[in-house]
C-alpha cells in the first residue's frame, strides 16, 4: 500500500487506521482519504469515537485494520 495523504489537510503518510477507517464508513473503493482529525469533522463526530470504532472493528476481525 503506498503513501496516502489526507484529502482535506493534506497530512501525509496515513495511517493504516486511519485508511481503513475511511474505506469503513465512506466508501470501500474511495480513493480520497482523511487524516483522523479531518474525517471526525466530515462526520461531526469526535476524533475518541473513531479511534474506539478502530478497536471495535478489530475485535471483529474487520480486515481493513
Ligand atoms: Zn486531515
Amino acid at each position: 500500500m503506498g503513501k496516502k495523504r489526507c484529502y482535506v489537510c493534506g497530512r501525509e503518510a496515513l495511517s493504516k487506521n486511519e485508511i481503513g477507517l475511511t474505506k469503513k464508513l465512506l466508501d470501500k473503493e474511495s480513493k480520497r482519504f482523511y487524516c483522523v482529525d479531518c474525517l471526525a469533522e466530515y462526520l461531526e463526530v469526535d476524533t475518541e469515537f473513531l479511534l474506539a470504532k478502530v478497536e471495535e472493528l478489530k475485535e471483529q476481525g474487520c480486515d481493513l485494520f
